[in-house]
This record gives structure tokens, sequence and C-alpha cells, in this order.
């Protein structure tokens, strides 16, 4: 099929995708008494205003850089049908969750395999099944099983693995000619999996002082790896930055279902060809969320988790990925209307393009079925083209 993608040049040169496993929007937006003191981010605020938050970073970028939201996924809440949907725009069959998620029972493609380049740092149980069959485009680096089970203590020392990953990678790229030839070029993808969460909440539960340490590590982290990335590229301003999560997290620690708890998590985007922050004079989903986490002034829009592969294609210029069923949230992007419009249009002719091929599947199925029985039936159901 012909890859569809945007026709006009990309706002971005590469995209950073953070993955937090396991957090859950209610915890991550919330507005707490007992949360990290005043902070310097959230200098729009007067000092009447001022809130206590547990991530100052990100707050801020919701506040003053980027656009935000709740990503809503679907059941089962599990890391890989979460990222399928993320990278690959599709719902996976559900069935496959009898093989553990481990196998890939349905091929698909993804925003990965349709960059020129991506790097990958993380779980061991998530990165392989994104990286299986490519091997060409797609570099993953993980830490061992064993050292995932001996992070049960300080979950987040697993994030912090991640973090110094990405930081020594771009201290190579310096010396390296090949990777830095490799890393100026457009298209590409760095894609950050943090595990910690999701282990912080199975073993400590998302109300422990553990879970918010975490989310305090990890807040911290992704400022740090903009602050490196920003520099390594000399502020080009063509970098744009996606944070979410996979699935959220019950209060008793755990996840598959469809509790709103684990079916809401966040959706914060920043850089090359995101809105900035939209004046919003009211709660406008009308579920009380955005006024409880003191955002109720600030536009949010929510989406579909599959609706964040067409947005990372359209922000670095990649065909959407071909059995994509995502539609382009077209209120993330601030670049001017021809872009967002053909990118729109462009979307919409792919997801026609994936049914019409699904109709034809279906046509075919049902010519076989009829071929052996009365052919005038089969004309009537199936016309030739
Ligand atoms: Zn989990």
């Amino acid at each position: 099929m012909t890859p569809f993608s945007t026709p006009l040049p990309p706002p971005a040169k590469r995209l950073v995708l953070f993955v937090a496993d396991g957090m859950r929007a209610d915890k991550f937006f919330e507005v707490s008494e007992s949360g990290e003191t005043n902070s310097p981010y959230l200098r729009n605020l007067s000092k009447q205003e001022q809130i206590m938050v547990y991530v100052s970073y990100i707050r801020d970028i919701i506040m003053n850089t980027g656009s935000w939201g709740v990503s809503h996924t679907r059941v089962p809440t599990e890391s890989r049908p979460g990222h399928v949907a993320m990278i690959g725009g599709i719902y996976e069959d559900v069935s496959a969750v009898t093989k553990g998620w481990k196998e890939n029972p349905v091929e698909f493609d993804s925003v990965f395999n349709e960059s020129r380049y991506t790097w990958a740092w993380g779980s061991p149980d998530i990165l392989p099944m994104f990286s299986k069959g490519n091997g060409k485009n797609v570099f993953i680096d993980t830490y061992t099983s064993a050292e995932e089970d001996f992070a049960g203590a300080t979950p987040h020392s697993l994030d912090i693995w991640v973090f110094q990953k990405l930081e020594k990678f771009l201290d190579d790229a310096k010396v390296n000619g090949t990777l830095k030839m490799m890393l100026s070029q457009d298209k590409n993808i760095l894609f950050l999996h943090l595990l910690g969460m999701d282990i912080s909440g199975h073993s400590y539960k998302p109300g422990s002082q553990e879970y918010i340490k975490n989310m305090q590590v990890v807040d911290a982290g992704i400022q740090k790896c903009v602050s490196m990335i920003e520099s390594f590229f000399e502020n080009d301003g063509k970098t744009a930055y996606i944070f979410t999560a996979d699935h959220g997290m019950t209060d008793w620690g755990s996840h598959g279902s469809g509790d709103m708890h684990e079916t809401y998590t966040p959706l914060v985007a920043w850089g090359a060809g995101i809105r900035r922050p939209l004046g919003e004079g009211k709660d406008f989903y009308h579920d009380g969320l955005s006024e409880e986490w003191k955002l109720a002034q600030i536009k949010r829009v929510d989406v579909n988790q599959v609706d964040i592969a067409p947005l990372i294609s359209t922000l670095i210029g990649i065909p959407f990925p071909v059995n994509s069923l995502g539609i382009l949230p077209v209120e993330y992007l601030g670049t001017e209307w021809p872009h967002k419009a053909l990118s729109l249009l462009t979307n919409a002719r792919q997801i026609l393009a994936n049914y019409q091929r699904q109709m034809l599947q279906k046509k075919r199925k049902i010519l076989y079925q009829y071929s052996s029985g009365d052919l005038r039936n089969c004309q009537l159901l199936v016309r030739p083209s």
C-alpha cells in the first residue's frame, strides 16, 4: 500500500517519546498538600495562586510551553497493547493476552518502523517486541531481567539507568562520526521506556511515598534529558517531545481492567510543531478533573491512545503506520493551517485506504465461501474490480 504522509515539510526533525509505564493521570496531575514545595517553574502564578505539585517541570510545560490532556487507553490495560496502540495506532487482538503479550501474535507496522532511525532504552520485557524482525533501523538497549528483579526496593533506579544511557549515548555521539551523522538526519525517534513507575505501583501502591518519589525522579530526569538533547542539537528548535504512559494503576497496585485509574493516562507534548498553551474559560470535559487538578484555565485535549501514532508521524514527517486507525489530534499542532489541513486530509485518506483494503479482504472471503455454491450469488455479492 502506498505510504501516506503529509506532503509538506514537517515541523520537527526528531521526536523524543517518554513512556512512564503504569503512570496514572490523576496522580500525575494531582495538586496536593503534601506535594513538592512551591515550584520555581510555576512562574506565571502569583504568590496567592502558588500550588503544591509533584511534578514541577512537566507542570511548567503544561502551563507555559506545551499542550496537555488525558490519553484514554483500552482494556486490557497492559504494557504490550498500550505500546502497540501508541506506536502502531492499532488496538491489538485481545487474544494475544493468552500468549502473555510476549510474542508478536499479529505483525504490525509502527512509527519506529517508519522512522529513519529509532534508538530505545528500557525494559527487556518491552523493547524487544518492537525491534523484532526489524534490526535495520531500530536499536535497543535494555538492562537485564535480573537487574529488573533486583530493582524491587528502589524501582526508580531503572529510570535513572535509562536517563544515564541517554547521557552516555549523546556523549558517544559527540566523538563517533557515524552516530553523529545518523543523529543529524531527520525522521528520527528516541524512545525512553521508564518502568520504575509500574514496579513502584505494584510494589508500594500509587498512594505511597515511593510512587510519588518515582514520579519526581521521572520529572527531574526528563528535565535533564531535554537539557542534554537541546544542548547536543544546539537548540535548533527541531525536537518534539511527548510524555505519556501505556496504562495506569489501581489504588491496590494492579492493572489490566477498565477502571478509570487504569485507563486514564497523562499526555503532555511540547517542542517543535506543538501548540503552546491556550486559555480555557471552563472545564470543557465536564468531568471535574481539570478543576481538581487546577488546570481548568488551560485548554485540555483528550485523545484515544491510538491517536498518538499519527501525531508522532505528523510531527516528524514519516508515513502513518500502515494499519493505524488513529485520528490525528490536530489541536496538539502549533503549525500553520495548510500543514494541519493537509495532515488531516492525509490521515483521512490513510484510514479510508485501510477500510477499503479490509472490505476487499472481506469480499474475497465471501467469494471463497460461495464459490462452491451458486456462482450467481457470488456475482451479486462481489462485483469484479
Ligand atoms: Zn505492570
